[in-house]
């Protein structure tokens, strides 16, 4: 579904990601692994279209991403942020309504969809019309996901989605995460420095190091393969 194609960054001096190669299969859930600033968010960012890669090409479903229209781009993606990214002016309906709106869904569809989500995210309909500095680090990561969700898309990209929560809340959310039935059948490209996490949610794990991917498999080919 995804192919990254000997793709490099530069961002004046810095090589950011150096010729990058890797594939990730429909409905597999790949994690780019790696220390601080070895190009993981960097690498996401050029998967949306956020940033140009300097050199190589991304397609996904065989259509270079450079030359996808932003609307199909918008229904195709799902973007979880690193802290969420969560606009904090905006109430949780609000925050998860963007792309809806973005494509013009009528409001009764969009309040249908948001309800059901939050259902499924386990967050109290009470919080909808809540801004996002009243809820806990747990409830907001779950209101990201619902923004990423919310238009049902084949491909979803996180960044450090579960970053910023503490060890008791972050071992109950992979737990909801690796249950949720919405995440079965989506591709998911996973950025994490967390060996542990890597680990408990990766179908496959790319490792990263200043730019580049210095070995790439399974949990258990990573483990086991000197
Ligand atoms: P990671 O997500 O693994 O922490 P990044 O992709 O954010 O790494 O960054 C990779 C490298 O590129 C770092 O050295 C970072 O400082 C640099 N970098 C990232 N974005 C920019 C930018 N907009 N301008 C200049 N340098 C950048
Ligand atoms: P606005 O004043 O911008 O319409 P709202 O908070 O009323 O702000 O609505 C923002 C979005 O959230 C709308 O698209 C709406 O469909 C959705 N929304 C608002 N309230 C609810 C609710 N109680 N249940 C489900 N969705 C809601």
């Amino acid at each position: 579904m995804i192919k990254v194609q000997n793709v490099s960054k530069s961002f004046g001096n810095t090589d950011a990601v150096k010729d990058i190669s890797f594939e990730v299969k429909a409905e597999e859930n790949l994690i780019l692994l790696g220390p601080s600033g070895c190009g993981k968010t960097t690498t996401l960012k050029m998967i949306n279209t956020l940033i140009k890669p300097s050199a190589g090409t991304i397609y996904i479903d065989g259509r270079d991403v450079m030359h996808q229209s932003p609307t199909i781009l918008r229904r195709s993606i799902g973007y979880v942020l690193q802290n969420n990214g969560l606009f904090p002016h905006f109430t949780v309906a609000q925050n998860i309504a963007v792309v809806p709106q973005l494509l013009k869904w009528e409001k009764r569809r969009t309040e249908k969809r948001i309800r059901e989500l939050l259902e499924k995210l386990h967050l109290s309909p009470n919080y909808l019309q809540a801004y996002p500095h009243e809820l806990s680090g747990g409830q907001q990561q779950r209101v990201g996901l619902a923004r990423a969700l919310v238009a049902d898309p084949p491909l979803l990209l996180m960044d450090e989605p579960f970053g910023a929560l503490d060890n008791v809340t972050r071992s109950k959310i992979h737990d909801e995460f690796k249950a949720l039935d919405e995440l079965k059948r989506k591709t998911i490209i996973m950025v994490t420095h967390d060996v542990q996490e890597a680990f408990e949610l990766g179908d496959r794990i790319c490792l990263m190091d200043k730019g580049a991917i210095v070995q790439a498999g399974t949990p258990t080919e990573l483990l086991f393969k000197p």
